[in-house]
């Protein structure tokens, strides 16, 4: 079951973007939820384990129980039918380098279906290392491509990243990051499916947002393959970035579907 996200106006909220509750993004480490600029990161005074006390907005990070990322065992697990589709091609693109992460928006009306239902792709942003754990596994890095319907549902599809040969994508990607700190816009012409492995076998749950407001609500669509990625550019990304990773969260109640 999915329900609303019940943040109004917000397009986004993922690692280094910020969702105002006037419906502004706005880039980098201050955010702005409410009318009270919070601060966050991935250690220190206002690492993860802080996340929860940074704002009334931020509760769920600390209060949540359908909280992202987990550990996915792999373990059979009910399987599912949800009749996932990806319907990407060629798009423009930008890619931002913000504190949190690398992302790259679109606003071309590349989309997925699942259940039926068409959600809108954003954006793809990385993390270093994997949020996402295999049997405990973390991987050396994880693409979230984020999707939106018109009610504002989100749908997240997670592809792990794995040590390996060269990928064009990626590198066109690389590529484009700008050299400055944040605030560049690059534009580039991609096709999200290059991301993407072959097989788009999957396990799915419904979760949360894994940035404050640690929204939930989310629905998370976790590919089983991963993709390759180079060790050069993972230190690339650690050079401007830095780790941006969650550590895994309770599954609770929740159930994990397969197909
Ligand atoms: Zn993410």
């Amino acid at each position: 079951m999915r329900m609303s996200l019940g943040f109004g106006a917000c397009l986004l909220v993922t690692a280094g973007t910020v969702c105002a509750a006037d419906g502004d993004l706005v880039g980098g480490t201050r955010t702005v939820t409410g009318s009270e600029p919070i601060v966050w990161q991935y250690d220190g005074d206002h690492g993860p384990s802080h996340w929860g006390e940074i704002a009334p907005t931020t509760a769920s990070c600390e209060k949540g129980t359908h909280q992202s990322p987990i550990n996915i065992r792999t373990t059979p697990h009910h399987q599912s039918h949800d009749g996932l589709l990806v319907h990407y091609g060629a798009a423009p693109g930008h890619v931002v380098t913000s504190h949190h992460t690398i992302e790259v928006d679109f606003q071309s009306g590349e989309s997925l279906e699942v259940f039926g239902r068409t959600y809108a792709l954003k954006e793809f942003h990385f993390h270093e290392p994997s949020e996402h754990q295999l049997n405990g596994r973390t991987y050396p890095m994880e693409a979230h491509l984020v999707h939106r319907d018109e009610t504002g549902h989100l749908v997240v599809l997670a592809v792990l990243m794995d040590l390996g040969n060269e990928s064009a994508s990626l590198s066109a990607v690389w590529d484009r990051i700008p050299s400055g700190k944040q605030g560049e816009v690059r534009d580039l012409l991609i096709n999200p499916q290059d991301l993407l492995p072959k097989d788009l076998h999957h396990y799915a749950y419904d979760g949360s947002l894994t940035t404050p407001p640690c929204t939930e609500g989310v629905h998370w669509i976790v590919l089983k393959e991963p993709i390759s990625i180079t060790a050069s550019h993972i230190e690339r990304f650690v050079s401007l970035i830095g780790h941006n990773a969650r550590p895994v969260q309770s599954l609770n109640e929740r159930e994990i579907d397969e197909e």
